[in-house]
């Protein structure tokens, strides 16, 4: 065997659940881990740096949440005096209401897909505000005092007026104050050729009135240019495949263990900075403790299938962060033309539809990069 090392700082592990890389595999192969053993809500794991953030069985119940919604999203809840955005399902499975990055994790995962739920204009002087609210201003006299006048055009008999002439006060029994026939049907019978605002302060008559935005809380208007954006996203249900999400973070848990054991620091879900100075999340993240060689490993399971769009998301952190390997591991169908563009760019492709001889097949090519680059025996 390779130089593993044990896990010597596992002081926080409660127990190594594969003491050893040889018994991996076949424990692996034999053990369709009951998800409902793994202890629901497990009170903050995230203090204890060993132990992998997302758990499965929290994921789990997740999904299974979001499956009752009709449209399988989940969307954002918004405090506009707090100026807090927040997703209330979450705390059915033991997270905070604000836990974002839990969110965004399912969505590297490939469980959850990310999408604009919508912009909110907020105060440019106090943006954490969300609320403000539409004002209206004559133009001549800055009155809020406007009123909306609609002409009214009965269309069977062409008589037009302003829509004060016309009673609809009285919604079963209106009449045309012209041909005194009755209006059954307002929508149908009805044109509205022109709108416009009169100041009642003022008298003016407009078309257009002065909106601003009023930022609530503070107690002032702004232009509606000047206002900032904050956008608020929703989380659509992608992978409603339970045992490929256990699967996934399963493997997650192993990789990790596994990198570690080959004397590399493994985190998972990890920011990593590129040569362009952006920001990259990556599934996994390694780093030898011995010299500088990095792996990138990438974890794609989805019942759509691995395709070249899923290419293009890893590719661009790649290049960008440029590291000695990157593996992408996946249990799904690989689509055509996905081997040939991995190859292309250098990411290791393994797949295979059972996990534990992914995990294997992880570590052999783990230990023979580390044994051609001299690695302890
Ligand atoms: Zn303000
Ligand atoms: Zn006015
Ligand atoms: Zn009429």
């Amino acid at each position: 065997m390779f130089g593993r090392k044990s896990n010597s700082d596992s002081k926080s592990t409660p127990e190594a659940k594969f003491p050893h890389i040889g018994g991996l595999a076949s424990i692996l192969k034999n053990a369709s881990i009951p998800v409902q053993n793994i202890p629901a809500a497990t009170p903050k794991v995230n203090s204890e740096p060993d132990l992998p953030k997302p758990s499965t069985s929290k994921s789990v119940n997740l999904i299974q949440e979001v499956q009752k919604f009709d449209d399988k999203t989940i969307k954002p809840f918004i405090d506009y005096t707090a100026g807090s955005i927040f997703y209330p399902v979450l705390s059915n499975i033991g997270e905070t209401q604000d836990n974002v990055s839990y969110l965004d994790d399912l969505v590297s995962d490939g469980i959850l897909a990310k999408h604009i739920y919508e912009k909110l204009i907020v105060c440019p002087i106090h943006p954490t505000v969300f609320s403000s609210s539409m004002r209206l201003y004559c133009p001549k006299c800055h009155s809020m005092n406007v009123e909306k006048l609609n002409l009214f055009e009965h269309k069977k008999c062409g008589y037009i007026a302003e829509s004060k002439n016309f009673d609809f006060s009285n919604i079963d029994h209106s009449v045309c104050p012209s041909c005194l026939k009755e209006i059954k049907n307002f929508e149908k019978e009805i044109r509205v050729p022109a709108m416009w605002y009169q100041c009642e302060d003022c008298i003016e008559k407009f078309d257009n009135a002065v909106i601003k935005l009023h930022c609530r809380k503070h107690d002032h208007d702004f232009d509606t240019n000047s206002g900032k954006f904050i956008t608020t996203f929703c989380y659509k249900l992608k992978n409603s495949d339970i045992s490929n999400i256990s699967d996934t973070t399963q493997i997650k848990d192993e990789l990790v263990k596994l990198l570690r054991g080959f004397n590399f620091t493994a985190e998972l879900n990890s920011l990593v900075k590129g040569k362009s100075g952006n920001t990259h999340e990556i599934p996994i993240f390694g780093k030898s403790k011995s010299n500088d060689d990095s792996i990138l490993i990438f974890i794609k399971n989805q019942s759509t299938g691995v395709d070249e769009s899923d290419m293009n998301s890893i590719l661009i952190p790649k290049l960008d962060i440029d590291p000695k390997n990157t593996l992408l591991v996946t249990v799904s169908d690989v689509k055509e033309g996905v081997e040939n563009m991995a190859k292309h760019y250098g990411i290791n492709l393994i797949s295979d539809p059972d996990f534990s001889k992914i995990i294997s097949r992880v570590e052999e090519f783990v230990s023979a990069w580390y044994a051609n680059n001299g690695g302890r025996k």
